[in-house]
């Protein structure tokens, strides 16, 4: 077979420009090798993502990459703050980013090195060649689908911006932890008419502890409506149907204008599984050594939320920051 394209030559090469990817690149460079990052969207897009006015539950300190100080004024730094810093250490440090280019596979060739194939905005294939493989690929893309009728309304979405576009209507949030407690917090500042359906039978206690007064104040004084042990088992395009739970329950209507399913996300893992990495079917959690972070196959690693299981709240970048520096460790002594 011909060659399609030119195959670019590559130290080591990073997929995903998370705040975990970036601390990746920033440990090798502190080795000697310059990585490329291949981001399918622009560097650190998970955050970008967030809701537009939340703060970080972590402290600044705690978010920094590379031993590059991170500081704010405040407590717990805004999304804004995030941005800036992960920008500007992108920026400064030169990091080699693909940006809007998505990594499609990773194939292990017979001599142990890789192909990595990615396809940009516009249909453009390339090909890059590499002994290393970072996949720091984390799971903001992915939310956890309801699987229910009508979930696919253009009323419903499972990323939550902003209160504005909510300013008087009946919304139906899903879920009970920090995503949705959050949003319904802000909703009460634009007059919403707001419901929260939770399957769990009392307040989650993954609730940030200075929120949740709040929260529960709202609910007892009757702002927030909270309906615990209920689903919503399908969305109509003026209601929901809520569904509680126990015997001899029936499923009942409320009138809706908007619903906001903040359940989560999970990580996807086709890219390493189709590599040969292992992923325990149980737990999803991919076979790796922890103190390189390496797979099964060798030359390959992962950084960041994609190491964590189902409940992919295991790894935050206060923890997933540090795996960069494992893998470049590991990585040195194999060169
Ligand atoms: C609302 C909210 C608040 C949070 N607050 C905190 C906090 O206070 N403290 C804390 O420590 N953690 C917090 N977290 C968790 C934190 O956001 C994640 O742990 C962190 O983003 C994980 O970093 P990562 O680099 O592993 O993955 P991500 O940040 O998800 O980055 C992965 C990157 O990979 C890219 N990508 C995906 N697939 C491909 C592909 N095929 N090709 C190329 N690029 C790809 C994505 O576009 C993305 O940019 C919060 C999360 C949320 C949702």
């Amino acid at each position: 077979m011909t060659e399609p394209i030119n195959v670019q030559q590559e130290q080591a090469i990073i997929i995903g420009a998370g705040p975990c990817g970036l601390s990746a690149a920033l440990e090798l460079q502190a080795v000697g090798i310059e990585p490329l990052l291949i981001e399918k969207n622009a560097v650190v897009h998970s955050i970008y993502q967030y809701p537009t006015y939340m703060n970080f539950f972590s402290t600044a300190e705690r978010l920094e990459i590379g031993g590059i100080p991170f500081t704010s004024p405040n407590d717990k730094p805004s999304r804004r703050e995030a941005l800036q810093y992960y920008r500007d250490v992108a920026l400064r440090r030169k990091l080699r980013i693909r940006a809007y280019e998505a990594a499609t596979a990773i194939v292990p060739q017979p001599d142990g090195s890789f192909r990595v194939e990615t396809a940009d905005r516009f249909g453009g294939i390339s090909v890059y060649a590499t002994r290393f493989v970072i996949v720091a690929t984390g799971y903001f893309d992915h939310p956890n689908m309801l699987g229910i009728p009508g979930e696919d309304l253009p009323k419903v979405t499972h990323f939550f911006g902003e209160a504005h576009p909510y300013t008087g209507m009946k919304v139906a949030i899903i879920g009970g932890n920090n995503s949705a407690v959050d949003a319904a917090m802000e909703l009460l500042r634009v007059g919403a008419d707001i419901t929260v359906v939770y399957r769990g039978e009392e307040y989650s206690s993954s609730i940030k502890p200075w929120v949740r007064p709040l929260f529960e104040g709202s609910v007892k004084n009757g702002q927030i409506k909270m309906l615990f042990s209920s689903r919503v088992v399908g969305i109509g395009e003026r209601t929901v149907t809520v569904q509680p739970e126990g015997e001899n329950t029936a499923p009942y209507e409320i009138e809706n204008d908007f619903v906001l399913a903040l359940t989560g996300f999970r990580p996807e893992r086709t890219l390493l599984t189709d590599a040969g990495a292992i992923v325990n079917a149980e737990t999803t959690v991919p076979s790796f050594h922890p103190e390189t972070m390496e797979t099964n196959v060798p030359g390959l690693f992962i950084a960041g939320v994609i190491a964590a299981g189902r409940e992919a709240n295991e790894i935050f970048i206060e923890s997933g920051r540090h795996h960069g520096n494992l893998i470049a460790q590991r990585i040195k002594e194999l060169m």
